[in-house]
């Protein structure tokens, strides 16, 4: 499955896609790929808890 989350949080929408064969998967993925844009532009976003960040991604990804 391909899972696609767009961050677009005071910037031009940036999409990060992955290939996964589950959530669990696909959100650790995720959060790997998009690890240095919320080190760059969203600071807060990558100190957030885990659990907070994965709320985030999985109430905007789409699978495809
Ligand atoms: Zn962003």
């Amino acid at each position: 499955m391909t899972y696609t989350f767009t961050c677009s949080q005071g910037h031009e929408p940036k999409s990060f896609t992955v290939e996964a064969d589950n959530d669990d998967e696909a959100l650790a993925k995720i959060m790997e790929k998009a690890a240095p844009h919320l080190q760059q532009a969203h600071p807060d976003m990558a100190n957030m808890p885990p659990e907070e960040a994965k709320k985030i991604i999985t109430g905007a990804w789409t699978k495809s």
